[in-house]
């Protein structure tokens, strides 16, 4: 595959900025996010949103960082480090969605600021942990989704954002549209949680077009972080001056690479892992 470029030594690579939870277990949200986005030469800036206690079980508590800490947190790295891209996960509250979407419009990040944001409307754990107040999903609906360059739910995400059930391919392009009528630019409905077929088939719709990105199911209860890893690895490809469709195919890619790398931890899901990466050096080969 295509790797994103890695930058020599002592030269400062592009940014992209996370907006998300931490994972005290180091699987998924900023954790995961950080290390795809450093493996893909990528300088990864933080704003928390909240704080996860978790391990490889599940969630068992979260703390939320007060909205106006979190828009700062955006506001002064947007203004002193500079990010090519955003991207944001688990966001837990309407006050918090807000703060972010307030503190986007006004430095130029999504819909259709200077800097991409890629919107990962993350809802619950794969554990079913919810990882978002039930009533903040009209503050997705309505406020997050509308910035989003690209939004990446998954198909439980789907269900909750739009009511819809994606069952086969016809319901995917429903389910697209009515995404996408919420008002990003690009949707995309992942096809990995389709666990009856042999084929892992993502959708990405910009209105007009649906573009098919076919990839091989692979069979691992090792999946943790895989949402946000993709999310994050999109994020790094636009960073990187990709479009959209180009950086998509990337992320699918390296998600699938690091679904093979993904190892056993603790007694629960283990995580995706981009350390795969590690071993080919600078050049890549
Ligand atoms: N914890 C945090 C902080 C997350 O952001 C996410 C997903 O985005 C998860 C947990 C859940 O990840 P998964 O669904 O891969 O278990």
């Amino acid at each position: 595959m295509q790797l994103l470029p890695l930058t020599p030594n002592g030269q400062t690579p592009v940014r992209a900025l996370t907006i998300a939870g931490t994972d005290s277990g180091g699987g998924a949200g900023i954790q995961a996010d950080s290390r795809t986005m450093a493996l893909c030469g990528v300088h990864a800036c933080v704003a928390v949103a909240a704080v996860t206690v978790q391990n490889t079980l599940g969630v068992s508590a979260f703390h939320e960082i007060p909205p106006e800490i979190v828009a700062g947190q955006v506001r002064t790295v947007v203004s002193d480090i500079g990010i090519g891209a955003a991207k944001t996960g688990m966001l837990a509250s309407t006050a918090i969605i807000e703060a972010v979407a307030g503190v986007c419009r006004e430095v130029g990040i999504g819909r259709d600021g200077e800097i991409p944001l890629v919107v990962d409307p993350v809802a619950a754990s794969m554990h079913g942990d919810p990882l978002l107040h039930a009533e903040a999903l009209d503050a997705v609906r309505h406020t997050l989704i509308p910035l989003a360059t690209v939004v990446t739910p998954n198909l439980d995400e789907v269900r909750l954002i739009t009511g819809l059930d994606v069952v086969d391919d016809r319901s995917a392009r429903k389910a697209a549209e009515a995404l996408h009528a919420l008002g990003p630019r690009w949707a995309i409905v992942k096809g990995g949680h389709l666990r009856s077929s042999e084929q892992s088939t993502d959708l990405l719709f910009d209105g007009e077009t649906f573009h098919e990105l076919p990839a091989k199911r692979i069979a691992t209860g090792n999946d943790h972080g895989g949402g946000d890893t993709l999310a994050a690895a999109i994020a790094s490809a636009l960073a990187h001056g990709y479009s959209v469709p180009d950086a998509v195919a990337f992320a699918k890619e390296w998600t699938f690479r690091c679904l093979e790398a993904s190892y056993d931890l603790g007694a629960g899901h283990g995580p995706v892992s981009p350390l795969w990466r590690l071993h080919l050096g600078i050049s890549g080969s």
